[in-house]
């Protein structure tokens, strides 16, 4: 028995007082210890099926109590006794410590608890093998370490809040994809006794669609893929809106609205609502900070948005872009994480690079993205600028720089070297089309991503999209 974690994308912090470790120990040979229904900071070993039965009905009990908004309704008790056969009516002093607590998912189509996750977890924490060691930060190492060497995993499912996790089974693939809403951390793993899991390569509904919803940029940069220009078109908003529609009812979690420059978009703001209404996370990228210096709209958007991006060039005052866009954000009392940094490699070389992650630093800038070169639009005649010297320069000074993440394209060119620096590819994927796709709204057409071959890209029909998408989807 174990868990399979197929691919993570961090993006999380967690941090507890009381620390519950679900481990697997075949062979173990462990008793249970100090098992009374209260799961808090002290000591304990739960092994035995009527120790783990408690454990979980503690969970559940603290999970139903949140989304029923009552404390043990008939309704709580009902499932608990129909799911593991416990009376938490029986159970003096029935506890779980809310640091420790597994936040089970909710269905984003209903925003109720998925009870297909909660039987499955059930299932996987019920087996023989499996053993929950309990205790606090001080104590509950020493207690797995007497067993085994421990690689301990921070899954992004603890005590988020109520509204915060989502779910989703792939029916055809037999994998879960868990996504927090509020930082954007993202696990795709299995539970190692559902018949037919695989490693998924691919999943049968993207997770994240990549949108242009304009043309139009005045950046004018030279190495543009989208070749974007001053008079560039926008896409209609009714349409974007029941694309939106469509995504929604196939359950995608993130939309990356891009362009051109999407906040020339005079229907921006609604864009980034209507996702918000239909319960999928609307993120950007932009290189303008315009919408910045309003101070009703950019509260509307930072309040609507998951994160944004601001792309940065080898410029003159880029820098100093940055160090305003940051200052706007604090004197409104805004969250300067939700803004991350976009560069394109090929464009910088390595002293700028340096000389921009020292700035970013100074700034409180703790997250960016590097893309990789891309060689299509104004790509194609561009004169890109080697970068041999990134996974190096990354492995020499990581901890001097912000977390960096890495698009697609930049983990296919460095597969080898992050492989031989030790990076473990459930941090990455390498292949567009297997998670992701791209919709071209002002042209209204959808490919596996937004640099591919031309011909890829497919004219989309007004009416039943999410069909046709997802059967276009599934040949990629
Ligand atoms: S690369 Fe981005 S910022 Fe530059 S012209 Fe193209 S759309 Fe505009």
């Amino acid at each position: 028995m174990q868990l399979r974690i197929h691919n993570i994308r961090l993006g999380f912090a967690t941090n507890s007082s009381s620390d519950h470790s679900i481990a697997f120990f075949p062979n173990h040979g462990l008793q249970d210890r100090e098992i009374d229904g209260s799961f808090g900071g002290d000591d304990f070993v739960a092994v035995s099926d009527n120790a783990k039965k408690l454990y979980l009905a503690a969970m559940l009990r603290e999970n139903f109590n949140r989304q029923f908004k009552n404390w043990d309704s008939q309704w709580t008790r009902i499932i608990i006794k129909e799911l593991l056969e416990v009376d938490i009516n029986q159970v003096e002093d029935m506890h779980m410590d809310h640091q420790s607590l597994i936040t089970l998912p909710l269905d984003p189509a209903t925003n109720d608890i998925s009870f297909d996750f909660a039987k499955q977890l059930i299932e996987m924490v019920r087996d023989p093998s499996v053993v929950i060691f309990g205790g606090s930060d001080n104590n509950v190492r020493n207690t797995i370490d007497d067993f085994s060497t421990v690689t301990k995993i921070e899954v992004p499912f603890k005590d988020l809040g109520d509204e915060n996790l989502v779910c989703r089974y792939d029916e055809r693939y037999h994998f879960w994809t868990l996504f927090n809403k509020n930082t954007g951390a993202k696990i795709r793993f299995s539970f190692e006794n559902v018949p037919g899991a695989v490693n998924p390569e691919k999943s049968s509904v993207p997770d994240l669609l990549d949108c242009a919803i304009t043309n139009r940029c005045f950046s004018a940069c030279p190495f543009c893929l989208k070749n974007s220009t001053h008079n560039g078109s926008h896409a209609d908003y009714n349409y974007i809106s029941s694309m939106i529609y469509y995504l929604s009812k196939m359950k995608i979690f993130e939309i990356s609205f891009g362009g051109g420059e999407p906040t020339l978009h005079p229907k921006f703001v609604d864009i980034l609502s209507c996702c918000k209404n239909y319960n999928i996370i609307p993120n950007f990228t932009t290189r303008q900070i315009d919408w910045m210096e309003d101070p009703i709209k950019i509260r509307t958007v930072m309040d609507l948005c998951g994160s944004f991006a601001l792309s940065v060039k080898a410029e003159y005052g880029d820098i100093e872009k940055v160090a305003r866009a940051t200052a706007i954000l604090r004197y409104h009392k805004l969250p300067v994480e939700k803004m991350s940094i976009n560069i394109v490699m090929g464009t910088i070389d390595q002293y700028f690079f340096k000389q921009l992650m020292e700035e970013l630093m100074e700034l409180g800038i703790r997250k960016m993205t590097l893309l990789g070169f891309k060689n299509v639009g104004r790509g194609l005649t561009y004169r890109k600028i080697d970068y041999d010297w990134l996974v190096g320069d990354l492995a020499e000074n990581y901890h001097k720089y912000p977390s960096i993440g890495i698009d697609t394209v930049l983990a296919a060119e460095m597969q080898d070297q992050l492989r031989a620096a030790g990076v473990n590819n459930v941090f990455y994927t390498v292949q567009e089309g297997k998670h992701s796709m791209y919709l071209d709204a002002v042209k209204r057409k959808i490919g596996p991503s937004s640099y591919c071959d031309p011909a890829l890209m497919i004219s989309l029909p007004e009416y039943d999209a999410d069909g046709f998408i997802l059967s276009r989807y599934a040949e990629w």
